[in-house]
C-alpha cells in the first residue's frame, strides 16, 4: 500500500540497485561483506559493518550478485521500448570504477548488456508492429571527456583533422542537438552489433590506459527512433539515451595535480550536476539546473516533463570498498 504510493509520487524516475559478486581475488583475500545478501529482496538492501547491520535502503528493483543479464533487462525493457511510443527515456549506470556499470550497460559477448538487448527488443516490437507503424531507428556513440564531446562513430584520423569542436546547440523550444554528430541509421541487429563495436573500439583509441580513460569519461549511446502510424499518419520523434558514466569514487583533491585535477574536478562536477537534476525533476522543483555540465545539457530534451529515467546504482559487496558504497546509495536515495 504505503510502497505504490512512494512509486507514484516518484513519476517517471526510477532507481534499480544491482551490486555484484566478489570477484575471485577478492574470495581467495578472505574479503568480507558489506551487504547483507539474505536482506537483497523487494526492493531492499542492508549494508552490514563489522557483522551488524549499518543501513536500510529502497530502491524500484535490487538485484544481487547472482541476477542475471536476462534478469536485469526483463525490468529494464518495459522502459527502453516506451521509446517507441514516442517518449524520450535515459538509462544510467552510476558507481565507483570495477562495480559493474560498463557489465550492466555493455555486458560481454557471452552475457549481453542493456545496451545490446535493448536493441534486439526494439527490433522485435518493432516487427510485431508493423502492420501498424513504421519506424526508423539510427544509433550515435559518443563520449565526454573533461566536458568535451567525442564522436566515437568517426574513426580517430577523420577526428583529429576536424577543425570544429563538437557542441550542443539549440535547435527550437526545448530541442538541442549536437551538429556534425554521426547518426548511423540501423535496420537490423548487424547493422547495430557494427556501430556498437566501431563505438567501443573508438573509446581506446588515443588513451594510454583504455580502463583508465573509461572510468574517468562518461560513455553514451543515443538511440533516435522516428515513427509514423500508419493508419493515421501521425508522426513522433523520440530518443532513448544509454549512458555508462565516469567512476563515481571521490579522488582526493591532494592526491593529483594538474590535468588530472582538472578531469577530477569534471567528473565530480558533471554526476553531481546530474544529481541535482534529476532531484530537481523528483521534487519537481522550478529551476531545472540542466546547463551545469555538458551531460545534463546534452540529455536536456530527455530529462523532465514526460520522459522517463532509470538509474542503475552499481556498488561492490566488498566491505573494503564500504565508504564507496554508502556514497553511491546516498547519492540513488537522493535521485530518487
Ligand atoms: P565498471 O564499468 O563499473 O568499472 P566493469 O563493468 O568493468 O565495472 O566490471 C568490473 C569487473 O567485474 C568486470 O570484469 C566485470 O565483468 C565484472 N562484473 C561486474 N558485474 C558483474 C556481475 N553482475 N556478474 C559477473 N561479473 C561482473
Ligand atoms: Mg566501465
Amino acid at each position: 500500500e504505503l510502497y505504490n504510493k512512494v512509486l507514484e509520487l516518484k513519476g517517471n524516475i526510477r532507481v534499480f540497485c544491482r551490486c555484484r559478486p566478489l570477484n575471485s581475488e577478492e574470495i581467495a583475500a578472505g574479503a568480507s561483506l558489506a551487504i547483507d545478501f539474505e536482506s537483497v529482496k523487494d526492493g531492499e538492501l542492508t549494508v552490514i559493518s563489522n557483522g551488524a547491520p549499518k543501513k536500510t535502503f529502497r530502491f524500484d528493483a535490487v538485484f544481487g550478485p547472482q541476477a542475471e543479464q536476462a534478469d536485469v533487462f526483463q525490468d529494464t525493457a518495459p522502459f527502453a521500448t516506451s521509446v517507441l511510443d514516442g517518449y524520450n527515456v535515459c538509462i544510467f549506470a552510476y558507481g565507483q570504477t570495477g562495480t559493474g556499470k560498463t557489465f550492466t550497460m555493455e555486458g560481454t559477448k557471452e552475457a549481453r548488456g542493456v545496451n545490446f538487448r535493448t536493441l534486439e527488443e526494439l527490433f522485435h516490437v518493432i516487427n510485431e508492429r508493423q502492420k501498424l507503424y513504421r519506424y526508423e531507428i539510427s544509433v550515435s556513440a559518443l563520449e565526454v571527456y573533461n566536458e568535451q564531446i567525442r564522436d566515437l562513430l568517426v574513426s580517430g584520423s577523420q577526428q583529429s583533422t576536424m577543425a570544429k569542436r563538437l557542441e550542443i546547440r539549440q535547435v527550437g523550444e526545448g530541442m538541442h542537438h549536437v551538429p556534425g554528430l554521426v547518426e548511423a541509421h540501423v535496420n537490423n541487429m548487424n547493422e547495430v552489433w557494427e556501430v556498437l563495436q566501431t563505438g567501443s573500439n573508438a573509446r581506446a583509441v588515443g588513451s594510454t590506459n583504455a580502463n583508465e580513460h573509461s572510468s574517468r569519461s562518461h560513455c553514451i549511446h543515443c538511440v533516435m527512433v522516428k515513427g509514423e502510424n500508419l493508419l493515421n499518419g501521425e508522426c513522433t520523434k523520440s530518443k532513448l539515451w544509454l549512458v555508462d558514466l565516469a567512476g563515481s569514487e571521490r579522488v582526493a583533491k591532494t592526491d593529483v595535480l594538474g590535468e588530472r585535477l582538472k578531469e577530477t574536478q569534471n567528473i565530480n562536477r558533471s554526476l553531481s550536476a546530474l544529481g541535482d537534476v534529476i532531484s530537481a525533476l523528483a521534487t519537481k522543483s522550478s529551476h531545472i539546473p540542466f546547463r551545469n555540465s555538458k551531460l545534463t545539457h546534452l540529455l536536456q530534451d530527455s530529462l523532465g516533463g514526460d520522459s522517463k529515467t532509470l538509474m542503475f546504482v552499481q556498488i561492490s559487496p566488498n566491505e573494503n570498498d564500504l565508504g564507496e558504497t554508502l556514497c553511491s546509495l546516498n547519492f540513488a536515495s537522493r535521485v530518487r
